[in-house]
């Protein structure tokens, strides 16, 4: 392809060419028995991208805020007490968005690059009874990773709901929800999952959904309100038509087919993977001797990299260079200096376009430097 370049940044990523295929195939009707067995399909892979075989899955147009907002509006009612553990950009929005309705919210945050401690977590906890805690799996804005099997494990231990915004996450870092007893994962289309953005993702627990069944007052969301979705999700998932809103048709089927292609390449497969690429970018970079902006190799993200820039470089004019070098990266998501450049590698990269990456950066600064 003329004049294509690669898209590597957080999101939205490279698609796969079935999974553009389907976006572009003709649009059925939303009760079409073809698109009922997609709906109900996709659902069914959703347990499996997640590891959550009882839980309560959620399919509705969108972005990962709403995503996010869905979480909120239908576990939160006035005056319950949410722990939002915070590493950058996103916890900071969870934060706003949990206030909206209602919640009385705390923040732990951590300084840029560092994650919040689990103990720290738990000191918290202990102190007081919380409805709900939130936290950003991988902050999409450093590159920061926390652990979910550890924050799971607290959930328990305290009584309290655990959602993990896993926008950056879901279907490239490991996560077993069930096992690790989470019980909200909720990401968007457009980052690992592999499909284009536009459809908020999310799967609850069965402890999530008795949460909300127990509720006192009405959801004030009318969009987001599960008492409107679930219905529906059941239906196709029975297949049998249902209609709430009209679902976005051609997003469902490109998310069948990407899913049916992350459960085929197998979940432990695809997190060696993310790894593996991960490990390959980060040892590019320990060669240009630059750092990243995780303090620990142990919290940083399999499926993104954040890297300072060196102080020679003028980050602007080094990105620019990459992207005429034909890969496009992205810049920081968090003001302040040093300044620092972020690359996506997640979802249907490869090891060639890692390589490619690596060698745009390369030529880049050798330009920058000469
Ligand atoms: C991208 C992202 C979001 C927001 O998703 P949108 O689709 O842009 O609304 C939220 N949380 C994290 C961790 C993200 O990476």
């Amino acid at each position: 392809m003329k004049g294509r370049s690669l898209l590597m940044i957080p999101g939205p990523i490279e698609f796969e060419p079935e999974v553009l295929r389907a976006l572009g195939a003709p649009t059925t009707s939303h009760v079409a028995p073809n698109f009922i067995e997609t709906f109900g399909n996709s659902l069914e892979l959703m347990r499996t991208v997640w590891m959550a075989p009882t839980g309560q899955p959620f399919i509705i147009s969108g972005s990962g805020t709403l995503a996010m907002d869905l979480a909120g509006a239908n576990l939160i009612q006035p005056g319950d007490k949410a722990l939002v553990v915070s590493t950058g950009y996103f916890g900071e929005r969870y934060a706003n968005l949990l206030s909206r309705y209602g919640a009385q919210v705390t923040i732990v945050s951590a300084e840029m690059g560092h994650v919040v401690g689990i103990d720290e977590i738990e000191t918290v906890l202990k102190a007081d009874q919380y409805k709900l805690l939130t936290f950003t799996h991988v902050d999409t804005s450093t590159g920061v990773r926390m652990d979910p099997q550890a924050i799971g494990a607290l959930g328990k231990k305290y009584g309290v709901l655990t959602v993990l915004d896993g926008v950056c996450s879901v279907a490239g870092e490991e996560i077993r929800q069930e096992e690790w007893g989470l019980d909200v994962v909720l990401t968007a289309s457009q980052k690992a999952i592999g499909v284009p953005p536009g459809l908020a993702l999310l799967v609850a627990s069965q402890a999530a959904m008795k949460a909300f069944h127990s509720r006192s007052t009405p959801v004030s969301n009318y969009y987001g309100d599960w008492s409107n979705w679930l219905p529906i999700m059941e239906a196709y998932e029975a297949r049998k038509p249902s209609y709430f809103a009209t679902p976005p048709v051609n997003h469902v089927a490109a998310l069948e087919v990407s899913l049916e292609m992350i459960a085929a390449e197998g979940m432990e497969a695809r997190f060696a993977r993310h790894k593996e690429f991960a490990d390959t970018f980060r040892s590019a970079v320990k060669g240009w001797d630059m750092s990243i902006v995780p303090r620990e190799e142990s919290n940083s993200a399999n499926t993104l990299t954040a890297v300072y820039y060196p102080e020679d470089l003028d980050g602007n004019d080094f990105r620019m260079k990459v992207v005429k070098a034909g890969v496009i990266i992205a810049g920081g998501l968090l003001k302040g200096k040093p300044g620092y450049f972020r690359v996506g590698h997640m979802g249907a990269v490869n090891r060639n376009d890692i390589h490619a990456t690596i060698t745009a950066i390369d030529h880049a600064l050798k330009q920058c430097r000469s």
